[in-house]
């Protein structure tokens, strides 16, 4: 598939893609919203953010390249009205990463619902992003 091989052929720090539709990921990706820095544990997806790649039809090598595009310097993206894309050095690491950013996803949801969720410093971020690449990531 198309959007998998596109990081195995341009990403030397991805060997592993796991691709899912849970529900609070889509649910922005349905209303096309980056996931902000609600969360620290958003560092596990290597930025300040998860980025909303644009729309394109599944299956197509459109989607495989905004997908790769959106997740340029990340390990995840969102993609427009369809779900979530993680990617990592192994297939413990990306699902992972699924699993982590599907939770803040859900949090922020649930924090928008009830108020205006207060974000992370870009400084903090860059802190975290620190950490993480030490001990935020599992072990294969
Ligand atoms: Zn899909």
């Amino acid at each position: 598939m198309d959007m998998h091989r596109i990081f195995y052929q341009k990403r030397k720090d991805i060997r592993a893609v796991v691709h899912t539709h849970s529900t609070y990921s889509t649910t922005l990706a349905t209303l096309r919203w980056d996931l902000p820095a609600s969360n620290y544990y958003l560092a596990i997806a290597g930025g300040n953010n998860v980025k909303c790649a644009d729309y394109a039809s599944f299956g197509t090598w459109d989607l495989a390249e905004k997908a790769y595009e959106a997740m340029q310097n990340r390990y995840a993206c969102f993609l427009a009205n369809h779900g979530l894309l993680t990617g990592s050095i192994d297939l413990p690491n990306a699902f992972s990463i699924a699993e982590e950013i599907e939770r803040c996803a859900e949090t922020y949801y649930r924090a928008k619902s009830i108020g205006e969720p207060v974000l992370l410093s870009d400084e903090e971020m860059d802190f975290m992003l620190e950490k993480f690449q030490t001990y935020g990531q599992v072990k294969a």
